[in-house]
């Protein structure tokens, strides 16, 4: 009798259940910006908001790492959103060499798509044009009518990444000298973006020069010490609290650029996907919407202080605090049961390398060997040219050049032992050697990075914590490595049609979306990564 009863009040109970089968009307991506995995833990006891509820009422995904080679921005972004790998959606790094334009170019660069500027004036042009890949939410817009899509960053690779090729708001801060405003382009609106244009008047950033970055905690509870070993901090910032948006100069360029790099623009950006999200009525009709949100502060604040400093921890207690604002946004605006989220960062960083057996690898170092080589087997390069067309963790040769010196097998022995004589530098890599395949792990994250004309005839690898990077280091963090340091992320999926716990089988951010796709209902063909089925409902 009794089991009879508790059957029935369980019938009962799930007839009532307000979450059962309600469709999924709002898909959120949130990324933070060079968020390394451990983070979640190591900061443990500053979270009491958002990460305090994504960890107790979400699918965590404790081993989530990116499997290729080069960690960044952009290769992060697109990964996140078009569930594929560098080596199909194309976005291999924030820069490559293009070989017609004989320059480095940004990988949203797109001059047939002027930017559309909230306030001063831009020249250049953004769009999602050199992905190959199509993203979520272009699948989504294209398999559920009446879709609307916003997203927004500090970054234009962030906002561009996480939208693809169209949106209704897709909105990012163009912080180049002289700008320094939110903007869009022509690719997503011909013309400025009302609600946008709205919210900026309304909410204008610029209220937050003059105010000063303290601790959102006592100062007991955090784990870092102020002004630590190695710190770069911005000028004219110290390494102690507290940081005032105030430039040196008192011009507004230097407020901006202070701004940026601190978490009051991360709050800000909260409040605006807020305000969107209320504007675009996002997942409050009929049709399932997107919002992606990509806060930068911990990136644009661990360059400079990197990922052990109190300024890195204090910028992540506060995005507890942005993250919990959004949640409450969304429980009580949309219902959880009526959206999904997932939380992620597109790679993580770096310890600044001032320990015993660390150190920095000049990339004009690798470029001077490579060329002494090719000029004692060749003589000068014609025309007071160079050898090398460009030189970062992808060495690029000039035209013709990479073919004639693969026909050596002495010269590119030579190659390798002039670059791997330079301290930090583990290997060399050649593009027409790498295989999925390879039993050699690095050898198969380069080859889910290799796109032809982009990522390089040459990969350097270097050794773990010796980052690559200019001969005048500026930052006091890095990344872009195949290390852990670099590719461990969190991966977390949070909302209706989600089964929270602790789930421990290797994962890859390029999971996310395809995921996201089968709670949405809509298909992603060309998708690498595979749905998480083991959290799903
Ligand atoms: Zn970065």
């Amino acid at each position: 009798m009794l089991r009879l009863l508790a059957a029935l009040a369980a019938v009962l109970l799930l007839a009532a259940a307000p979450g059962a089968q309600q469709p999924t009307r709002l898909v959120v991506i949130v990324v933070l910006d060079q968020f390394r995995a451990d983070y979640l833990n190591t900061f443990a006891s500053h979270w009491r908001a958002g990460f305090k509820t994504l960890l107790s009422e979400g699918a965590v995904f404790t081993r989530a790492q990116y499997p290729y080679f080069h960690t960044d921005t952009c290769a992060g972004h697109f990964t996140i959103a078009t569930g594929t790998f560098p080596r199909t959606h194309g976005m291999v790094a924030d820069t490559w060499w293009e070989q017609q334009a004989r320059r480095a170019i940004e990988c949203t660069d797109d001059d047939k798509a002027p930017v559309v500027s909230y306030g001063r004036a831009s020249k250049l042009g953004k769009s999602a044009r050199n992905s190959m890949a199509p993203s979520f939410a272009d699948e989504l817009r294209e398999q559920k009518p009446g879709t609307r899509v916003v997203t927004l960053s500090m970054k234009a690779r962030s906002a561009i990444g996480l939208a693809g090729h169209g949106g209704d708001a897709v909105t990012w801060f163009e912080e180049a000298v002289g700008v320094g405003s939110f903007v869009t382009s022509r690719a997503y609106a011909p013309d400025a973006v009302p609600a946008v244009r709205t919210f900026l008047a309304r909410d204008s950033f610029e209220t937050d020069f003059g105010k000063f970055w303290t601790l959102r905690d006592a100062p007991e509870t955090y784990r870092y010490a102020d002004a630590g070993v190695g710190e770069r901090p911005r000028q004219p910032w110290t390494g102690l609290f507290p940081h005032e948006i105030r430039g040196a100069t008192g011009t507004r360029d230097d407020a901006v650029a202070l701004w940026r790099a601190s978490p009051f623009s991360d709050a800000y950006l909260g409040r605006m996907a807020a305000d969107l999200s209320d504007a675009f009525q996002l997942g409050r009709r009929d049709a399932t919407d997107f919002l992606g949100v990509s806060f930068s502060a911990t990136d644009t604040v661990g360059h400079p202080f990197g990922p052990s400093s109190r300024e890195l921890e204090d910028t992540a207690a506060r995005q507890d605090d942005v993250l919990g604002a959004l949640i409450k946004y969304l429980d009580d605006k949309v219902g959880r049961e009526r959206y999904v989220l997932a939380l992620s960062a597109d790679h993580g960083v770096a310890e600044v390398p001032v320990m015993r057996g660390a150190g920095r690898v000049a990339t004009e170092d690798v470029r001077d060997r490579i060329e002494e080589t090719l000029i004692a087997r060749f003589g000068p390069a014609p025309g007071n040219g160079r050898y090398v067309a460009s030189s970062t963790d992808f060495v690029r040769f000039a035209d013709g050049i990479f073919d004639r010196v693969r026909k050596e097998p002495g010269l590119i022995a030579a190659i390798e032992r002039g670059v791997t004589a330079i301290p930090g530098v583990e290997r060399v890599l050649r593009k027409d050697q790498l295989s999925d395949r390879s039993s050699d792990p690095i050898v198969r994250a380069a080859a889910l990075t290799n796109f032809d004309g982009r990522s390089g005839d040459l990969m350097i690898v270097a050794k773990p914590n010796w980052p690559l990077g200019g001969r005048v280091a500026a930052e006091a963090g890095s990344h872009g490595a195949p290390y852990e340091y670099d590719q461990r992320v969190p991966v977390i999926l949070f909302g209706g049609g989600i089964k929270a716990g602790r789930y421990e089988r290797a994962v890859t951010p390029a999971d996310i979306a395809p995921s996201l796709a089968r709670v949405a209902g809509i298909q992603m063909p060309k998708a690498e990564g595979r749905v998480l089925a083991e959290a799903l409902k």
